[in-house]
C-alpha cells in the first residue's frame, strides 16, 4: 500500500497559529512546536504555521489580520477581547501537574497549623504574607481576589508582602515563621507532602473551598487554563477541524508529552478571570474608574483621551530615541542633542540594570546629578520601594522584566527623589538592541502628580454631595448594588434606612434657606459620626438621606435608627446666634439573601419612612419583606 506523505497535501489552507511568548520566544516555541507538528500531521485540509509573539507583537499581528488561531494566558485573553472582536474560545488547555491532568488552577492560603491567631481571611489583615510572584494567578492573584471579596486589601492591609520567587520558598518561610501567611498554587502543598519536604499536619489551609472533583485543597475559586480562540475571518469548517484535532490530542501522544501538557478540552468559562481582573484592577480594567456615572464619565473620557495622547507621545518619543541611539555610534552628537532637549525623563541601562545614560529632564525630576546615577542600578537608586513603603523587589521591576523578555512595557510606577520623597510616573520601557542582540533597555517617564491629583479630585466631585460631604445619590445606589452582590455571594445580610427631615420646609420658611443648609450639614455630620467604618450614608436629594448598614439584623438596625433619631432630636444647631432643632422620620428594612433586589429594598424603606411620617413624624418604622410561603 502506498502511504501518502503528509507534505504532499500542501495545497492545504495555511492557518497561522499565534502563541503568546510567555516563557520567552525560544522556550515557548520549544513547547508549542510539537503541538503545531501534531496538528499538521492530523489536519487534512489545513496547514498550521506557528508564530510565537511577545505581548505587543501579538496585538499588532491580530489587528493586522495576520493570525487565524491564537492562544495566550487567560488574563491576556481578557485584555485582547476588550480590544479586538473575537469569536468564542474553541478549546481550553489541560495542564499536566505531576502526571495528573490539571483542568483548572486555584490558590491556597496557608499558615502554620499551630497559629491559633490565624483562622479566617480576616485574620490575614496585619500579618506578614509571602507569595511567589505578584503576577501568578495561583500564587497571588486568586488569593488577593478572595481577600478583596472579604474586605481585606492587598498589599495595603497586611504588615508586609514578601515576594520569594518560588512556591517552595513560601512554604519554608511559613514553617520558619518569617512569614505568618503564605500563598501558593493549588497542588504545591500536596506535592511537597509527596516529596517528603513538608511533614503532614505542619500547615493548615485558611478559608478551605470545596470543589468536587478538584484534586487539591484550595482557598479560592477555580480559574481556567489557557484558551485557544479563532479569529472571526477563519472558516467555520477550519475552526471545527482544529478544535477536533486539539480535543483528540491524547496525554500519551509524544506531542503532548514534549509540550508537557495533558491535552485540550471544551472551552472553560472565563467569567471568573474577568471578575478577578475587574476587582484587582488588572488590565484591561487597570484604568477603569470604580464608579459608573455618566456625567463623571464625560469628564473622564476627555481625560483618558488626554492620557492616551500623552502615552502615545511618550511611546513615540522613546521609539524615536531608540532609533537615535542605534545610530549613536555614527551620529553621537545628534542623539546626544535629542536627549538633552527632551522634556520627558529618559535613561538607559545595560542588561544588568545599571544606568548608562540619563538626560537632564530625568535628573531634574529625580533631584540627582549625573555622577550619582551613571553605573548605578536604577532600581536601587530610585525605584526601590512602592508608594505604600513596601520594598519593591527588583525581579518585579518593569525595567528588569523587559531586560528579561524584550517586551515593551508601560504603566504607572513610583519613583523616589534623592531626598527620599516619591512621585508617580507614567513609565514606558523599551528594549534596546545592538547588532540584533538585546543590550539593555530605555525608560522614558513623566511626572504625573498633577494628573493623579486631578483624578482624585474628579472622583471626589463625581461621588460626593457638595453641601454635606456624604455620598451623592448615584454613588450611594452603586454602593447598595455592591452590597447586594456581596449578599448574593456570601449570604450575609444588611439593613437599609431611609431618612427624611420633618417639616423641613418650615425651617426654610422661618429662618431662611441658609439656615436650612446649616441644618442639613449638622444633620449629615451627626449621621456620619454615628456610623461604623463599613456603614455608608448618602444624600438622596433635598432633605432625604439613606444609610446602608452591612452585616446588620433588622432589630439591630431599628435600635441604631432609634438612637440616631434621639440624638438628632436633642441636637442644638447653631445658626447666627440662633439655636435651631430638627427631627427626623426613619424607615428601616433589610436586604437579605432571600430578597436582595436593591430597588425593592429602597421602595420598602421609603414606604416605612412614610409610615413614620403618617404616624406623627420623629419616629422609626420597620418594614420587612413578606416571608415566602
Ligand atoms: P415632611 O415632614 O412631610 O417631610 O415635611 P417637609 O417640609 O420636610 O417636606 P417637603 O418634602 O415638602 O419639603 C422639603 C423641603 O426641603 C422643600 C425644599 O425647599 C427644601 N430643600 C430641599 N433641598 C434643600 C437644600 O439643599 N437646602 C435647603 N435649605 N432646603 C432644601
Ligand atoms: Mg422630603
Ligand atoms: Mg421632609
Amino acid at each position: 500500500m502506498f502511504v501518502q506523505p503528509v507534505q504532499a497535501a500542501d495545497d492545504r489552507e495555511p492557518l497561522t497559529f499565534g502563541v503568546f511568548a510567555f516563557l520567552g520566544e525560544e522556550r515557548t516555541r520549544a513547547m508549542y512546536q510539537p503541538v503545531a507538528d501534531y496538528l499538521n500531521q492530523t489536519l487534512k485540509h489545513e496547514r498550521i504555521v506557528l508564530k510565537v509573539l511577545a505581548a505587543g507583537e501579538l496585538e499588532n499581528a491580530l489587528t493586522g489580520g495576520e493570525l487565524d488561531i491564537v492562544t495566550t494566558n487567560p488574563t491576556h485573553f481578557m485584555v485582547i477581547r476588550k480590544q479586538i472582536p473575537l469569536t468564542g474560545v474553541i478549546a481550553t488547555l489541560v495542564g499536566s501537574e505531576a502526571g495528573q491532568p490539571q483542568h483548572m488552577l486555584a490558590g491556597a492560603i496557608i499558615a502554620r497549623a499551630d497559629r491559633n491567631d490565624i483562622r479566617t481571611l480576616q485574620d490575614v489583615r496585619g500579618k506578614v504574607v509571602a507569595a511567589p510572584s505578584l503576577s501568578h494567578m495561583g500564587g497571588y492573584r486568586s488569593q488577593a481576589y478572595e481577600l478583596f471579596q472579604a474586605g481585606v486589601r492587598l498589599p495595603e492591609q497586611v504588615a508586609r508582602l514578601d515576594i520569594l520567587g518560588e512556591h517552595q520558598a513560601v512554604v519554608q518561610a511559613v514553617l520558619a515563621g518569617s512569614a505568618d501567611v503564605g500563598f501558593v498554587r493549588s497542588g504545591i502543598v500536596e506535592m511537597m507532602g509527596r516529596e517528603g519536604s513538608l511533614p503532614a499536619g505542619k500547615v493548615k489551609l485558611i478559608h478551605p473551598q470545596h470543589h468536587p472533583a478538584f484534586l487539591y485543597q484550595v482557598s479560592t475559586r477555580l480559574y481556567p487554563e489557557w484558551p485557544v480562540f479563532a479569529m472571526p475571518h477563519v472558516k467555520e469548517h477550519s475552526v471545527r477541524h482544529v478544535a477536533a484535532a486539539l480535543y483528540a490530542l491524547e496525554p500519551d501522544n509524544p506531542a503532548a508529552r514534549a509540550a508537557g501538557i495533558h491535552g485540550y478540552t471544551v472551552p472553560a468559562d472565563y467569567q471568573s478571570v474577568d471578575e478577578l481582573s475587574r476587582a484587582l484592577r488588572l488590565p484591561p480594567y487597570d484604568r477603569a474608574p470604580e464608579f459608573t456615572i455618566r456625567d463623571a464619565w464625560e469628564k473622564w473620557r476627555l481625560f483618558l483621551i488626554l492620557g492616551l495622547a500623552t502615552g502615545l507621545l511618550v511611546i513615540a518619543l522613546s521609539a524615536a530615541l531608540m532609533l537615535a541611539l542605534r545610530r549613536a555610534r555614527f551620529e553621537q552628537s545628534r542623539s546626544h542633542g535629542l536627549l538633552l532637549s527632551l522634556g520627558e525623563g529618559v535613561y538607559g541601562c545595560d542588561q544588568q540594570g545599571r544606568c548608562i545614560f540619563i538626560n537632564p529632564a530625568a535628573l531634574r525630576m529625580l533631584g540627582r546629578n549625573e555622577e550619582e546615577v551613571i553605573g548605578q542600578k536604577q532600581h536601587l537608586l530610585f525605584h526601590h520601594h512602592r508608594p505604600d513603603g513596601e520594598v519593591y523587589p527588583e525581579a518585579e521591576c518593569p525595567v528588569h522584566l523587559t531586560l528579561d523578555d524584550g517586551q515593551v512595557r508601560r504603566g504607572e510606577e513610583w519613583f523616589f527623589r534623592a531626598d527620599g520623597s516619591g512621585f508617580p510616573v507614567d513609565l514606558v520601557v523599551t528594549p534596546l538592541h545592538e547588532d540584533k542582540q538585546r543590550s539593555g533597555a530605555i525608560a522614558a517617564f513623566r511626572d504625573i502628580t498633577r494628573r493623579k491629583a486631578m483624578d482624585e479630585k474628579l472622583l471626589h466631585l463625581a461621588t460626593t454631595d457638595t453641601l454635606t460631604g456624604l455620598a451623592n445619590r448615584r454613588h450611594f445606589l452603586a454602593q447598595v448594588e455592591q452590597e447586594a452582590d456581596r449578599i448574593r455571594r456570601f449570604g450575609n445580610l444588611a439593613a437599609l434606612l431611609m431618612l427624611d427631615l420633618d417639616h423641613f420646609k418650615s425651617v426654610n420658611d422661618q429662618h431662611g434657606h441658609a439656615a436650612g443648609d446649616a441644618v442639613l450639614k449638622a444633620f449629615a455630620q451627626t449621621v456620619q459620626a454615628s456610623l461604623r467604618k463599613t456603614d455608608r450614608a448618602g444624600r438622596m436629594g433635598g432633605e432625604e438621606f439613606a444609610i446602608l448598614l452591612p452585616e446588620t439584623t433588622p432589630e439591630a438596625a431599628r435600635n441604631f435608627a432609634e438612637r440616631l433619631r434621639q440624638t438628632v432630636a436633642a441636637l442644638p444647631i447653631d445658626f447666627e446666634n440662633r439655636s435651631l432643632s430638627v427631627t427626623v422620620s426613619i424607615g428601616v428594612t433589610s436586604l437579605s439573601p432571600a430578597d436582595i433586589a436593591p430597588e425593592d429594598a429602597l421602595r420598602r424603606a421609603d414606604q416605612a419612612m412614610y409610615q413614620a411620617k403618617e404616624s406623627g413624624r420623629n419616629r422609626v418604622e420597620l418594614l420587612l419583606p413578606e416571608q415566602p410561603g
